[in-house]
């Protein structure tokens, strides 16, 4: 159901090969934005690499604190990359996709605990609810986030930003669908929650220049996508990438992933697959093509799970 060309990890380099202590502004300004989802040990083999156990999401949380890393908000980058200005430190932004409700009982009070802070992306629909958009995965029924910890999670500092109102692929929905989709979660947590709402992560990570476009008219200052590498200034600010945090991924890979520095090559690479994946998926989504090219991502990437990098 991903892009592969977004989700495919790029060559991680050693640590030793790079500066320990690399910096935003030593790293041209590129930073990483991490894309989290549930906080949990129970998950349908479909959804498990999503469900990342609370203790090591405490354990990530306690490494960014003995590394030196800040953690910041994604309008907190997108300001900086506005303005052109570089996040002081080691910056890291910290993203939670989709609204489930062990944000509150595992994700809220981890970070509080350690005065660190975040962005959570919200399913609008699903609030209060269940995760119908997860049924096909056999999580249908995982609770989501309702309001009054919603409240709570914003009231703590938490940025609140939209994930659409039911969770599509925005760049296979239908015009009209597509302005309520993206306008309507804008309207309705901002006005229950009353803080402005200016980001939105494309479920799965899909969009084109129609989704950008309507994202872009319904009022918001940015979007991000999924393509495993560090965002910088200069990217289009409605097509910022970010980081997939599998749930196996432990500390020492936790900080590759943060210091890695893919080469023009990597880059280059990942944009093509994301080009080509585009293509397979607008002439055989459902289909043998489709079936076809997740049997052909999933033989290169090891992966026996054919769910790519986002949700
Ligand atoms: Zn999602």
């Amino acid at each position: 159901m991903c892009d592969p060309g977004a989700s495919l990890p790029l060559p991680l380099r050693g640590a030793g090969q790079r500066a320990d202590r690399a910096t935003a502004e030593s790293r041209g300004g590129r930073v990483p934005v991490l894309m989290y989802h549930s906080f949990s040990t129970e998950a349908a083999p479909a959804f498990r690499r999503f469900a990342m156990p609370p203790e090591r999401f405490r354990a990530h949380l306690d490494h960014f604190d003995a590394a030196g890393y800040t953690t910041h908000t994604y309008a907190q980058l997108v300001n900086a990359f506005r303005a052109g200005t570089t996040l002081p430190g080691r910056p890291v932004v910290i993203t939670v996709d989709d609204g489930f409700r062990d944000f509150a009982t595992v994700g809220l009070p981890a970070l509080t605990e350690r005065g660190m802070t975040a962005t959570l992306f919200v399913t609008t629909g699903c609030i209060g609810s269940t995760a119908h958009f997860l049924t096909g995965d056999g999580e249908g029924d995982r609770p989501m986030l309702g309001w009054t910890e919603l409240a709570a999670a914003a009231g703590a500092g938490i940025e609140i930003g939209a994930h659409t109102l039911t969770h599509p692929e925005l760049d296979r929905t239908r015009r009209a669908q597509l302005r309520t989709e993206v306008a309507k979660p804008k309207l309705m947590l901002e006005q229950r929650l009353g803080v402005p709402v200016r980001s939105l992560a494309y479920p799965y990570g899909y969009y084109n220049r129609r989704v950008r476009d309507a994202v872009e008219n319904a009022g918001y200052t940015s979007a991000c996508t999924v393509l495993d590498l560090a965002c910088g200034p200069g990217d289009d600010l409605f097509a910022l990438t970010r980081l997939t945090v599998a749930d196996t991924i432990g500390v020492p890979a936790l900080e590759r992933l943060l210091t890695s520095a893919p080469s023009r090559r990597d880059i280059a690479r990942a944009h093509a697959k994301r080009m080509v994946w585009r293509q397979v998926r607008r002439i055989g989504a459902g289909g043998p093509v489709m079936a076809a090219a997740r049997a052909l991502r999933d033989a290169r990437t090891g992966r026996g799970d054919p769910a790519g990098g986002a949700r």
